[in-house]
């Protein structure tokens, strides 16, 4: 017999939620939750990207009529959970996977690492929701309920000023207030700015990062309902402010990246008001760091050739976080 559990979904929508005896949702069906089998990749010769780099644990891999099934395309985000547990994990569908039957296909250390799980490998029951950020909590629930949203401020017309903080909340803590910094500098100076921001949050057992970042080359506007209204739009002057994990949790580190032309002179601004800091000339700063790949969210959304990302060591968030905004502000509402 199968099993068919009907639970109220957000804005009173019916959710389905079934056991894994493959049954699906009606064709047509809105349901945000699809019953999924989740299988470890341990191929590493057809799933490498899954296994190793930067960004494995951010991937998964979809049977192509799943995908199909639950209206997704590859470069989309879907949120992955196992049945029976509490942790949830936002992906980026990466490819296509080759596997016979139905299913996802996570890394092999994802489990551990952003579903809290101790098993390395096998199939397991699981959940599909199709949504990225939550669709309609507000800040605070999503704080309490540890979960992940969206904001926008999208000035009706004017298309001068983009703040950015896509990792902000626990995932790279202190960015979204720095956006908010600027965004208001900026408003006070009657500069018309626009803002769009995330806000994510930890689980008692996994990080924020480990659980919500999507790489900034990666994020898809068409499953972040708020960013798409922008996705279209060129913005003269984006700026998006980043944190990383610097391996000397005392360093003091700010790289200032993008495509922008003005990338450099807010470099220099930043030296000039922070000289105990470390803010290495964009030729000295990792590539990883130097945000110069087009497909980087900040650059999308800027006129061309591209936007500012400001990548900053914790300590930096830490003890100046505010500082460095208002400086940022000083230095852009010049522009
Ligand atoms: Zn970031």
């Amino acid at each position: 017999m199968r099993l068919v559990t009907f639970t109220l979904a957000p804005r009173g929508t019916i959710q389905y939620l079934r056991t894994m005896s493959g049954d699906k949702p009606k064709p047509g069906s809105n349901a945000p939750t699809y019953p999924v089998s989740i299988r470890t990749a341990i191929r590493p010769s057809t799933a490498p990207e899954l296994n190793t780099g930067r960004f494995a644990r951010e991937y998964c891999y979809i049977t192509p009529a799943y995908l199909q099934t639950i209206h997704r395309t590859v470069g989309q985000h879907v949120r992955v959970s196992v049945d029976g547990t509490k942790e949830t994990g936002l992906f980026t569908v990466r490819a296509i996977s080759n596997l016979p039957t139905p299913c996802v296909e996570i890394g092999i250390d994802t489990l551990p690492e952003k579903l809290n799980l101790s098993l390395t490998g096998g199939e397991l029951a699981g959940r599909i929701i199709r949504y990225a950020p939550h669709p309609s909590y507000s800040d605070s629930l999503a704080a309490s309920k540890k979960d992940f949203v969206e904001r926008i401020d999208l000035h009706p017309t004017a298309r001068n000023f983009l703040i950015l903080a896509p990792h902000g909340g626990n995932i790279e803590p202190d960015t979204a207030g720095q956006a908010e910094t600027v965004y208001k500098a900026l408003q006070t100076a009657n500069k018309n700015p626009s803002r769009w921001f995330c806000l994510g949050y930890r689980s008692d057992e996994c990080d924020a990062d480990d659980r919500w970042h999507i790489t900034s080359t990666q994020i898809n506007a068409t499953s972040f309902p708020k960013l798409s209204k922008i996705a279209e739009h060129s913005f003269m002057h984006v700026i998006s402010f980043h944190g990383f994990i610097a391996a000397n949790a005392a360093d003091k580190i700010i790289y200032v990246g993008g495509l922008s032309n003005h990338r450099n002179g807010l470099r220099d601004a930043l030296v000039a008001a922070f000289p105990t800091l470390d803010i290495p000339a964009f030729a000295d700063v990792d590539s990883h760091y130097q945000s110069a790949q087009p497909e980087n969210i900040t650059n999308r959304l800027a006129v061309n050739p591209g936007g500012i990302q400001i990548e900053q060591s914790k300590k930096v968030r830490t003890d100046h976080g505010t500082d460095v905004a208002n400086a940022v502000a000083d230095f852009i509402k010049t522009l």
